[in-house]
Formats: structure tokens, sequence, C-alpha cells
């Protein structure tokens, strides 16, 4: 995953491109200040503790938008990363950030600044005032207020990233809309842009992360997919088991199953159709088994005792077991 942010004070017109820029690298663009009108505008009890903030010009507090980003980076699947844009914006949450993404093995791989005056960005929202009617655009004040708390707040964040060597900068007046852009897409251009098929690492960060779901879930487990495209209708994920988390007996009348243990110990278990036990494997620990191909129609489970983390494979679509693809057994 790539994560990036679209930097620069009020007005720069990170909003402007930042859908190009996500589509083009798809990425999933994040507007903390989007997120924050929408909750206002459905009338939250977060958007009512936002509204004044935000309407005098003042930032809404850390853990608010730290809370709407995580959100996000655990529940949006399919994209090559995150374009994040109004957020950071204090120091202290480039280090929440900093501190989120190392859970996950990851880190901010460029922040690109669009760099406008302060003078641009007062005529700027009181120009989009005139068109767009934001609350926080609409006074003099207000505006000032904004430019305060960028220059007090959000400004420290340029030698914060300077110094993680992410920081890179165009000008957001070196002519019109089309210039900025062409700008912005030279330097997109010019890094990196292998990760267009998603890269996954599979390594402890990301399963302690996975792990610390699985114990928010009823079910004990929780899974990875791995497929990065709508269109990929192949089954590969990454499952982490608690002890004590029971999978159904069944079975896949279509497919094998392989299943790879990449950590810890579990019991596979295969069934007879009357419901006894017909195979039990032991994975992992000194066993020296490490992985099962499980055949067609075959009635199977996973018992875990320690926390086991495996990788799974079958064909087609996923869909849940049907009724006769489930066996009743005592257990
Ligand atoms: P924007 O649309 O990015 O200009 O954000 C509009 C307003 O939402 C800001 O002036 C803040 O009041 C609030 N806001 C947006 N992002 C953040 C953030 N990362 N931290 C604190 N407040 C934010």
């Amino acid at each position: 995953m790539k994560f990036y942010i679209l930097f620069g004070p009020p007005g720069a017109g990170k909003g402007t491109h930042a859908g190009a820029i996500a589509s083009k690298y798809n990425l999933k663009h994040v507007s903390t200040g989007e997120l924050l009108r929408s909750e206002i505008a459905a009338g939250t009890e977060l958007g009512k503790m936002a509204k004044n903030l935000i309407e005098a010009g003042n930032l809404v507090p850390d853990y608010v938008v730290e809370g709407m980003i995580e959100h996000l980076f655990h529940t949006t699947k399919g994209v090559a990363g995150f374009l994040l844009d109004g957020f950071p914006r204090t120091v202290q949450q480039a280090e929440d950030l900093d501190h989120l993404l190392a859970q996950r093995g990851e880190k901010v791989n460029a922040v690109i600044s669009i760099m406008i005056s302060d003078a641009t960005v007062r005529e700027r929202l009181k120009h989009r005032a005139t068109v767009e009617g934001r609350a926080d655009d609409a006074s003099d004040e207000t505006i000032s207020n904004r430019i305060v708390t960028y220059h007090k707040k959000t400004e420290p964040l340029i030698a914060y990233y300077k110094q993680a060597g992410v920081y890179r900068e165009v000008s957001g007046e070196c002519g019109g809309v089309e210039a900025v852009r062409a700008q912005l897409f030279d330097l997109f251009n010019g890094m990196d842009t292998s990760f267009l098929g998603e890269q996954v690492v599979m390594d402890n960060a990301l399963f302690d992360l996975l792990e610390q779901q699985a114990h928010d879930t009823p079910r004990l487990r929780m899974n990875y997919d791995l497929r990065n495209t709508t269109e990929d209708d192949s089954q590969r994920m990454l499952n982490v088991w608690l002890p004590g988390s029971k999978l159904e007996v069944h079975r896949h009348q279509h497919s094998n199953e392989t299943v790879l243990l990449l950590k810890g110990k579990m019991d596979v278990v295969l069934y007879n159709d009357d419901g006894t036990e017909a195979q039990r494997i032991h994975m992992g620990g000194d066993s020296g088994v490490y992985g099962i191909n499980i055949p067609k129609n075959v009635w199977h489970t996973v018992e875990a005792f320690k926390l086991a983390v495996t990788f799974t494979a079958k064909d087609g679509a996923w869909a849940p077991n049907a009724p006769e693809d489930i066996l009743e057994v005592k257990r």
C-alpha cells in the first residue's frame, strides 16, 4: 500500500486535483474536511460537535479525524493506496499517523505540497465562498483565523516531512489549473509507480493487526482478502484464528482448497458423511506439517489451540456455504 499526503494551505487546490490523481493511480482519496462536512449535513453527534469549530476556522480535535482515518484504513479494499487530503494537519496527527502505519508495516511514501501565498489563500477562499457557499470561507475573520491556524499548527509539518525525506513541493500559482496538474503528474510519474498492482507484505505487523481485529469479533477470526480488483474471482486470503474460534464443518463441491499454515499451530479436521471424525491433521508446532490440499466434497473444519495464521486458496467467486454444504456434528 502507498500512502500519499496532498498538502498545502486552505485554497491551494488539493480538492481540485485529488480526484484526478487518485483515479490515475488507483488510490482512495480521503478528504477529512469532506468527511466532516458530510457528518454536519447528516446532523450526527460528531457533526454537531465539529460544526462550530469548523465555522470559526479552527481545527477539530485530533482524535476525531484520526478515528475517521483509522476506520477507512480498516475498511477500504481494492486500492493501491491512499491519497490523504487535509490530514494530517498537526504534528501530533502526523506522529499518530506514522504510528498507525508502522503497526501495519507501512509508512508515508510522499508528501506533495501545493504552495500558495497568504494573499492567494485569501483571494481564493473569498471566491470559493461565492461559488460553494462554505461557511468556513464566508467571513474575513474566519479566513484570517484559518490562515493563522495553518501557519501555527499545520506549517510545522513541512519541516517534519522534510526531515523524513518525503517532502516534495509544486507551486500552486504557476499558471492555471492545468499547469498545476501537469506539475503534480510529473511528480507522481517520477516516483515509483510499480505499486499499480497492489503489494501486500505478509509480515508480523499485518498478522498483529488482524489478530487485534479478530479479538473484536465473536467468531474470533479475521480474514484478509488478497484480491485487488473486483474482476478477480479467485479466492486467496489470509486468516488469523484465535484459540476457541469455531468454523462450521463444511465442504466445497466445486473446488479443492489449499490451506497453508504461515504461523502458529492448528488442526485441520476431516469428517465422514455421518459426522464422525475421519482424520485430524496437526499442523505447525513439532508436527513438521505446514499445509494440506483438501479435496472437493470432503467435509472439513479447522481448530486453533494457539494463534494461527493461514493462507487459503480456492477456485471461483466467494459465496457463503449453502445449507447442503454444512454438516451438523457434535464437537
Ligand atoms: P478542508 O476541507 O480540508 O479545508 O477542512 C475544513 C475544516 O475541517 C478545517 O478548517 C477544519 O476545521 C476541519 N478539518 C479538516 N481536516 C482536519 C484535520 N486533519 N484536523 C483537524 N481539523 C480538520
